[in-house]
This record gives C-alpha cells, structure tokens and sequence, in this order.
C-alpha cells in the first residue's frame, strides 16, 4: 500500500468561472493553492490572500496568470476585521467585485485539554471560526449591494466554508480546531439559510486527509501513511487537488441548487471504516 500506486486521476479544467471574481484565502499553501489555482484554470480571476508567504503566494498568482486569468495577491490576517475589510476593497478596486469567497485560512494548535492554553484555544477558533465569519460578513455585504448579473452567473455570489471531517468527527487531542470546524458547519448552515433569498449560496467542503503542511506527520513516513489509510476505505491520500476540483464546481452554475450543504471530500473517512468489518 503506497501513496504512488493510485495517483490523482488527469482531468481537463472546464472553463465554469469565466468572467467571475474570486477571493481565496490563506492561498499560498496546501488546499488554498490547489483551490485558487482551479478557480484560475476554470476562468476566474482570483484574489490570492496569503498570511505570511508572499513568495509562494507569487507564485501562485503567476501560475493562474499563466493559465489566462487576473490574480492578486494580498496580504491579511483573517482573524482581524480590519485587514479582511481591506482586502476586499483591494480586490473590488482591482476587480470591480467579488462573486466567489473561498474561506480556507486555517491551523491547528494541539494540545490535550488539560495542557491547552486559552491563548491555544483562542488563536484557532480566531483564525478558524472568526475569520471565516469576518470574511463570509463582508461578501454578503458586496453580493448583495450587487446582486445578481445573469451574464456571469445565475447566483448573486457563493461562499465556500472550508471545513473538515472534524466537523462531525470527534478529535482528541485538538479540542479547540474540532470546536472550530463544528462552529464553521452551523455558521455556514445560518448564513445559507439567511441569505438564500438573496440568490445567495453558502456550503462548506469537508476535506478528509489531505497531503499538505498542515498534517505531514500523518503522511510523510510509509508507516504513517499506512496506519492513515485504515481510516480511508478508498485507500489513497486526498491531494489539494481533489479540493481544488470541488471548489471550482461547486462555485460554479453547475451546482446552482445547492446551498446550505456540507460536502465531504474525504475518500469514505466518515463512513465509519471500523464497521466494515464487524460491528
Ligand atoms: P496549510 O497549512 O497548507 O494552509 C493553511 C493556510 O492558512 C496557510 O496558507 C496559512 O498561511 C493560512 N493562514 C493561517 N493563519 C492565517 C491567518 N491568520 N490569516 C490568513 N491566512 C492564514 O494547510 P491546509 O491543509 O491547506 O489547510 C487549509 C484548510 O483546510 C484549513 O482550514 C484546514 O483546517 C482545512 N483542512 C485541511 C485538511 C488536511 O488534511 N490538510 C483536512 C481538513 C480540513
């Protein structure tokens, strides 16, 4: 069992975002890259937010002018209301608008709960929770002083929550990321529920075990990756790409319906693989 023998299936980008507007945040890495980099391939032009690699979020800019589309990069921590505010008027100078809000920016600060400092707790529900909140806050304010051009898309914009498994899978030892991800999955679910009526679409991707920074000691030694593949039945790695692919259609006019939807992308991780034998 390797993580080379089932590599990522080759798919063609559809150009489904033409025209459209996107701002990523915490892009310059893992999921956030792989997702500003398809929003690009699939004819947005893109916001690509980055924290503290400017390098790599350069990058990432470049590679999406490559593939046809605007980008550009801005710096901001999502966690303070004042820096998420200019970034989006950064990108509405630049852009005229926004259609698409993918709020990705996200870290882990584990510690068991009786160890955990409340500057651990805070740190990640701020960056996590609050930061998704502060930015999902101010696209609803540019979808709906927009509304609805049908020219770019039949929605009056779309926002994608990142979360995780973790917002249904319990998590000892990260007590304060699984809270962050519970909190994003009914934030979303309120904020779909508000807006719907404003053209407005709100949904999270819930990402299994996917090969970035954030997780490395799962993967990078065989005996990790074997010992994480008996919580994946489909018995491969996630890689950012396979975020990248869903985020891209679900912003698009292909999944026009859906809102309110927490979509897993996780290889049957919440499919209770300990009952597939048993139970
Ligand atoms: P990553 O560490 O590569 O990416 C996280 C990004 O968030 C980095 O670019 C970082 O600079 C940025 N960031 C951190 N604090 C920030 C702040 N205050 N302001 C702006 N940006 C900030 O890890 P990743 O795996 O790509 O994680 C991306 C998202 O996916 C996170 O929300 C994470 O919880 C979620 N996720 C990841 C996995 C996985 O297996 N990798 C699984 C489920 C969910």
């Amino acid at each position: 069992m390797t993580d080379v023998s089932i590599p990522l299936p080759k798919c063609q980008p559809l150009k489904i975002l033409t025209g459209q507007k996107a701002i990523v945040t915490g892009g310059s890495s893992g999921i956030g890259k792989a997702v500003a980099i398809a929003l690009g391939e699939a004819g947005a032009d893109v916001v690509v937010n980055y924290h503290s690699n400017e390098e790599e979020a350069n990058n990432v800019a470049q590679t999406i002018t490559s593939a046809g589309s605007q980008a550009l990069v801005v710096g901001a921590d999502v966690s303070q209301e004042d820096q998420v505010q200019s970034m989006f008027r950064q990108a509405i100078d630049k852009f005229g608008t926004v259609d698409i809000l993918v709020a990705n920016a996200g870290l882990q600060q584990d510690a068991p709960l009786d160890e955990m400092t409340l500057k651990q707790w805070e740190k990640v529900i701020s960056v996590n929770l609050t930061g998704q909140f502060l930015c999902a806050r101010e696209a609803v304010r540019e979808f709906k002083r927009r509304g609805v051009v049908e020219k770019v898309s039949c929605a009056a914009g779309k926002i994608i929550c990142m979360s995780s498994v973790h917002e249904i899978i319990p998590w000892a030892g990260h007590v304060n990321y699984a809270a962050s991800k519970g909190g994003i999955m009914q934030m979303m679910r309120t904020i779909a529920q508000e807006v719907a009526p404003f053209r407005i679409r709100v949904n999270s991707i819930c990402p299994g075990a996917i090969r970035t920074p954030i997780n490395s000691q799962a993967w990078n030694t065989q005996e990790a990756y074997n010992s994480l593949m008996k919580l994946v039945p489909y018995n491969r790695i996630g890689e950012p790409e396979d975020i990248g692919r869903a985020a891209a259609w679900l912003a698009s006019d292909q999944a026009d319906y859906i809102t309110g939807a927490s979509l897993l992308v996780d290889g049957g991780m919440c499919l209770y693989p300990g009952f597939a034998h048993g139970g």
